[in-house]
């Protein structure tokens, strides 16, 4: 059997694809992954999602967009797509159940944030840690919060959280900034910011919530402990597109390259929304926007073959 429409990811891009595209009685079917939902899961209060006044827990958002999804007749499998054929139509896809052929696909498997790995991180996520400013550092206020990471991402962080944070820390792991110019300037020059250089972030401290880190020296050798309130982990994301490897155009990075204004990949029939081709934005409303221009794309191309 060969299905008009699969839809691999289960964030906002994925779920607000499927429901434009069930609305549209296309019987869209999402491959949602077994830890499904996107990285709203590891999230706690979702303040910025319009329509939420009083904010939402990110997985009980999840859960909503999902609902309204199956409402329209959407199928979903909690399996993970391993493998993929786009060299000839219809498309196939491989999971560790079996094989699916599709007429189209929309690519909706998002980005993940990279994370320094050390103890304590990924249990206080949520609860001090956070890979993302714009959505949590509105709990920070009149709070010390510190930033790991030396590019663009930390410097544009570490200047967003001052509307916030009595203080920020930077903690860099050499003595320079890998961050262009302009924001390195903005940064060095905001008296909210302090740079601590050549130190590298060794374990986060607390139990129901962060209360500090431990930091090492890395020309003396010397750890040492700081008192903060929060992490801000700024040190880079990954698209998750290994599976499309030599399948799709990707860009340097490997996001997938989507022609200007449209969700259209390189390949016809295939679709990208959210993270997994935006570096820029990285908003839950931006994904849900383009996971409902990829619906309207894939239902427009459907009915043009
Ligand atoms: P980058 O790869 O540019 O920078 C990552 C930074 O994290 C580097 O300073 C790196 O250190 C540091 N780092 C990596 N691993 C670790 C670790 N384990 N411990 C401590 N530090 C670590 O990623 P960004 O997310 O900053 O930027 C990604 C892209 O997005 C870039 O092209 C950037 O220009 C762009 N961007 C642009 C913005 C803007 O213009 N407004 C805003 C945000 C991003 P080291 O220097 O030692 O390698």
């Amino acid at each position: 059997m060969t299905e008009r429409l699969i839809i691999i990811g289960s964030g906002p891009a994925g779920w607000t694809a499927a429901l434009y595209a069930s609305r549209a009685t296309l019987k869209p079917l999402v491959i949602e992954g077994v830890d499904a939902g996107g990285q709203l899961m590891k999230t706690t209060e979702v303040e910025n999602y319009p329509g939420f006044i009083d904010g939402i827990q990110g997985p009980d958002l999840m859960q909503l967009f999902k609902k309204q999804a199956l409402r329209f007749g959407t199928e979903v499998k909690s399996e993970y797509v391993e493998r993929v054929d786009f060299s000839k139509r219809p498309f196939q896809l491989f999971t560790s159940q079996g094989s699916y052929a599709a007429e189209s696909v929309i690519i909706a498997t998002g980005a993940s944030a990279v994370w320094l790995g050390v103890p304590g991180e990924a249990r206080l996520q949520g609860h001090g840690v956070s890979a993302c400013a714009t959505c949590d550092g509105f709990f920070f206020k009149d709070k010390h919060v510190l930033v790991v990471g030396g590019g663009d991402a930390a410097m544009e962080e570490a200047n967003f959280l001052t509307h916030f944070a009595s203080k920020v820390t930077v903690l860099v792991r050499k003595d320079v900034l890998k961050a262009s110019k302009i924001m390195q300037e903005r940064a060095l020059k905001n008296p909210k910011i302090e740079f601590v250089w050549n130190t590298q972030l060794q374990e986060v401290l607390g139990e129901e919530k962060m209360t500090g880190a431990k930091m090492l020296n890395t020309q003396t050798n010397e750890i040492s402990e700081i008192a903060a309130d929060g992490l801000f982990v700024a040190i880079g994301h990954k698209p998750n597109t290994e599976i499309f490897t030599g399948q799709i155009e990707l860009d340097q990075k490997g996001y997938v390259v989507t022609q200007p204004g449209s969700t259209r990949t390189n390949i016809e029939g295939v679709f990208a929304a959210g993270d997994v081709a935006d570096h820029v934005y990285r908003q839950a409303v931006s994904a849900a926007g383009t996971g409902c221009m990829a619906a309207l794309d894939a239902e427009r191309w459907l009915a043009s073959c």
